[in-house]
């Protein structure tokens, strides 16, 4: 009998290095096959900056999968119920997909996996993702890591990854007709126009992620090291989405990185996909950290609730230019630089002591790179709660933080224009300006760019008063 493999495709969405994809076109006909089941992502539902960018990737995907002569199958509904009809409709003997580490994910497979097993199927995980499979990295002790440092030294001291596969040259089996939905009738693009200056930023589809890896390697990466802290200088890759979404892999960015510069030069940018490692082996033993504290005593802590300071930080206006500068960026582009992301992470839990979990939450709505593990990484690290995290004492003064990090102000500039004309010794702190000066930029405080909506050094005390009560607890 023709052998016939589903290659269930979920945050995978490439043709090259695929070892799933791979090993099917080895086996026979191959069936590539999209799922769209929100119901079953049982965190929060897909955002609209992420369900735009997969709407795009899909496109992409079928671009890439007609070069080897394959359909994308598209269906909607639960995964199970979905696989049985198309191998029904297929006579499909086998099913293979990438490996997935959310714990719902993790759930569902593993009940995708026993039953089609029980139904006779070849039913098979595969790698891909991940350079280390996060059971793979463990301490003297058979546990986990929790300090990134012990983490990446113990993955350093395993083998470097592989080379990366190149796509299959060809597929072993014919063509096997069956109905698919449009990419369209998923719906994923948003019906208003708010998606104007993500469209205007990003291309997403593997073609695309490597011409931001090439433009990388012959630009920012020579000097990574120094230029990675300045969201006012093109120094970091932004290959995020394209990685969250698989439409390259990691282990072809490392591959590149290092044919390019050498094991030694790129160090400092490989030790940041250690992170994105680091962030899937914190998650896949520490499950629930998504929405729990992974240190306890952050439990206790006494947050607040306030919905209309956290509009002002989502909004981008709360008069501090660093921190409105992020969120407007974030905003207008889905995406922010990693300092600013520190920076206003901190500034919502520590100056607005809102939890942190809210931060999470409008992130994960509006970052095209949403990503549950790194996600849940930055705000744990964020507030102090999380596994080698920043402690709880340090808190970023959103003033110096702009000073040391956009000392010319030209990333405030561009994101918070109605302060632009103020000048550089000003432009982090507005507030402190002579009047004069704010004249002559235009600016009205109060009416064209607001007041600080706290006073940093009160919110700081006012933050660590917080934080002794739950030292208290501990
Ligand atoms: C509060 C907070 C929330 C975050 N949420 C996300 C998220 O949802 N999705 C996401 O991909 N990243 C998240 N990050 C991590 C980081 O900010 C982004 O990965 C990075 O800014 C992406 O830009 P880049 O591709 O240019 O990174 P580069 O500096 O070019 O790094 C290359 C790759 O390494 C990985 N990486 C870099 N820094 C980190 C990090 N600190 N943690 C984990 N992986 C990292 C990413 O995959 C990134 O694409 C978050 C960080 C913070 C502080």
């Amino acid at each position: 009998m023709a052998k016939v493999t589903i290659v269930w495709m979920r945050q995978d969405l490439r043709i090259e290095d695929h070892p799933a994809l791979d090993a099917a076109a080895q086996r026979g006909s191959v069936i590539p096959l999209y799922i769209w089941s929100p119901q079953e992502e049982g965190h929060w539902p897909l955002g609209g900056a992420s369900k735009w960018w997969l709407h795009h990737s899909l496109k992409s995907l079928e671009n890439d999968l007609r070069s080897l002569g394959l359909p994308l199958i598209i269906r909607k509904g639960k995964s199970l119920d979905c696989l049985r009809d198309v191998i029904k409709e297929t006579n499909a003997d086998a099913v293979f997909w990438s490996r997935r580490y959310e714990p719902y994910a993790i759930k569902r497979d593993i009940q995708v996996k026993s039953k089609l097993s029980e139904e006779g199927l070849l039913a098979k995980s595969f790698p891909g993702n991940v350079l280390y499979e996060p059971w793979s990295i463990q301490n003297k002790q058979g546990k986990p890591f929790q300090v990134f440092t012990f983490f990446w030294k113990n993955c350093l001291a395993k083998e470097q990854p592989l080379a990366p596969l190149s796509a299959p040259i060809g597929v072993k089996g014919k063509i096997v007709e069956v109905d698919s939905l449009h990419i369209e009738d998923l719906k994923l693009l948003p019906t208003t126009s708010w998606d104007e200056g993500i469209a205007h930023t990003w291309k997403p589809g593997s073609v695309y992620a490597k011409e931001f890896l090439s433009y990388f390697l012959e630009g920012g990466a020579h000097d990574y090291n120094e230029r990675r802290d300045r969201p006012d200088l093109p120094g970091v890759s932004r290959l995020s989405p394209y990685l969250h979404f698989g439409e390259i892999s990691v282990r072809m960015v490392w591959d590149e990185i290092v044919k390019k510069l050498g094991f030694q030069e790129a160090e400092p940018y490989l030790r940041q996909l250690g992170w994105r490692d680091f962030a899937y082996h914190l998650l896949y033993h520490f499950p629930k950290t998504p929405e729990e504290p992974l240190r306890q005593e952050f439990a206790y802590f006494p947050w607040k609730e306030n919905k209309k300071l956290l509009k002002v930080w989502q909004k981008g206006m709360t008069g501090y230019p660093f921190v409105d500068a992020g969120m407007r960026q974030l905003w207008m582009t889905g995406w922010m630089h990693n300092r600013a992301r520190m920076v206003v992470g901190s500034f919502l839990v520590k100056d607005l002591l809102l939890p942190w979990q809210t931060g999470a939450q409008w992130f994960w709505d509006t970052l095209v790179d949403a990503d549950l593990a790194n996600n849940t990484l930055g705000w744990q690290w964020v507030a102090g709660s999380g596994a080698d995290a920043a402690p709880y004492f340090r808190i970023f003064n959103p003033i110096t933080q702009g000073e040391k990090f956009d000392p010319e102000g030209s990333y405030v500039r561009k994101w918070v224009p109605e302060i632009a004309n103020l000048p550089d010794k000003w432009i982090h702190k507005p507030w402190e300006a002579p009047l004069d000066v704010l004249e002559k930029a235009g600016v009205k405080l109060g009416q064209t760019y607001p007041y600080p909506i706290v006073n940093h050094d009160e919110a700081r005390l006012a933050a660590l008063e917080a934080f002794e009560e739950i030292k208290a607890a501990r």
